[in-house]
């Protein structure tokens, strides 16, 4: 039997989907995170479940063919991507066998009924996002630090480099961190919820060279802002002109990213970007994808398994600031938005307007209200959309769904475990999957996106 502090000496046999390796030790499960398929490894198990354990990776004896290390200079310590220690092209692999594996397992779907294409990928699968969140806080010494959370915990590492976005970021953050220490101005710490400055939140335009820098303070006031703001508006060696610096208030206990409250120290309160050709004014809390290369790939997949041919009722429900909305309204005669937060409802309002799009009509509130609504109504749509959250939808909401009767559905999904259970309940109202395209939106992280293509049993030739 296992048991904690055990030490072994394993071979990696498969790949959990969560950037874990599994192996076999007396039939029972054993994960294994940082290691992968065929690394022959020295591991010491941490936890005994009643059907699975989980251990520490101790040494790597022979790494397999797919390892490949040296990705990062801090992913040992950082717990951000589980994925680096992996090949790109075996990443994409274990990927869409996570995502076939919940639509058998979960989702009771037969291989053969549907088709599953490969995971599409990035050619430069690096720096990719166009947002970064850098925690601050005091390292051993006393001294200002910036970066990110150690793995598994609330304590901070200095950034030496992060592969993930643009290298301005660390720009930006010294930029930071160099004004703090030069005029004294302190971090918060999250013990005492005492001290100044929580988060450094930087965001890019990556068509517009845009970028703005928030701080988020416990305080409704930046010591020498103009410093900082000569510090950050004057530096060279960057791609990315700052538009925007803004102050975030937060002075409530709790560890959101970002207070609802905004003071604009330089510039305007937004940038702007470009997303599938429609442009978009970005505010400090709006939301906006965080891989806009990606986001392209998904939406335009979403697209072309809906077919559209201009004459169609489309419903986009989860729509957020209506990316699939305002690229659809381009191929179809109507599309209905829908989505809970205000917020967002009001700026796929503005981006419609914006970009002169006038056949969108954008609702605000809950998926499962709005479609119980117009369901009830007698409303029909020819195409549905749906892009949840992860927990994905629910059993009112594809009711209702069914009941609009749409030729097609397109589900967009960031948890293919969610997607499955789903899935299974459209195949009861008669709602087939027939294509399944993972996509890979977060590169190195074990994350993935799927767009699939479900219709109805009468409507398949
Ligand atoms: N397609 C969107 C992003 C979808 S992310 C875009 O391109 O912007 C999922 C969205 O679902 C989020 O905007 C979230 O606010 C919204 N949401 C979460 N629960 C919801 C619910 N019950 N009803 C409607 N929208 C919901």
């Amino acid at each position: 039997m296992l048991k904690k502090n055990d030490i072994l000496e394993v071979s990696v046999e498969a790949d959990s989907g969560n950037g874990s390796g599994i192996c076999r030790v007396d039939g029972m499960a054993v994960f294994i995170s940082g290691t992968t398929r065929f690394d022959r490894v020295k591991i010491k198990i941490v936890n005994v479940k009643s059907s699975y354990a989980v251990a520490e990776l101790l040494e790597i004896i022979e790494p397999s063919d797919f390892r490949e290390d040296g990705f990062c200079v801090s992913s040992d310590v950082c717990g951000g991507c589980d994925f680096a220690h992996i090949k790109y092209d075996r990443q994409l692999e274990i990927k869409k066998e996570h995502v076939l594996s919940c639509l058998e397992r979960i989702g009771k779907l037969e291989k053969d009924d549907f088709e599953c294409f490969d995971t599409c990928g990035m050619q430069t699968p690096y720096r990719y996002r166009n947002k970064m969140v850098f925690p601050l806080g005091y390292d051993k010494n006393k001294r200002i630090t910036g970066g990110f959370y150690k793995r598994g915990t609330h304590d901070i590492a200095e950034l030496k480099s992060c592969t993930q976005g643009p290298k301005e970021a660390s720009i930006f953050l010294n930029a930071v961190v160099q004004y703090m220490k030069e005029n004294n101005v302190s971090c918060y710490d999250e013990k005492s919820h005492k001290g100044l400055i929580r988060r450094v939140f930087v965001r890019f335009g990556f068509e517009s060279k845009e970028a703005m820098v928030v701080i988020s303070a416990n305080g409704k006031k930046l010591p020498k802002a103009e410093k900082l703001i000569e510090k950050l508006v004057l530096l060279n060696e960057t791609r990315f002109v700052i538009k925007s610096i803004i102050l975030n208030i937060n002075e409530q206990k709790n560890n959101l990213v970002l207070g609802d409250k905004n003071i604009t120290l330089y510039g305007e309160d937004y940038i702007h970007d470009t997303l599938c050709g429609v442009n978009y004014k970005i505010s400090p809390n709006s939301f906006f994808q965080i891989n806009p290369v990606q986001t392209e790939v998904l939406y335009n997949k979403a697209i072309e398994f809906a077919e559209l041919k201009g004459n169609e009722t489309v419903i986009d429900l989860y729509c957020g600031i209506g990316t699939i909305s305002l690229m659809a309204a381009k191929y179809a005669k109507s599309v209905i938005g829908v989505e809970i937060v205000e917020q967002a409802i009001e700026d796929a309002k503005n981006n419609s307007r914006i970009n002169g799009i006038e056949n969108t009509e954008f609702i605000a509130g809950s998926a499962e209200t709005i479609a119980s609504q117009l369901a009830e109504n007698g409303k029909k749509a020819d195409v549905i959309f749906i892009d949840p959250p992860r927990k994905g939808s629910d059993e009112i909401t594809l009711d209702c769904i069914a009941r609009m009767s749409p030729e097609k559905i397109v589900y967009i999904s960031c948890n293919p475990a969610t997607l499955a259970r789903d899935l299974a309940y459209l195949k009861s109202k008669g709602y087939m999957t027939k294509k399944v395209q993972p996509v890979d939106m977060f590169p190195n992280t074990s994350h993935v996106e799927t767009v699939v293509l479900i219709q109805h049993d009468t409507e398949i030739s």
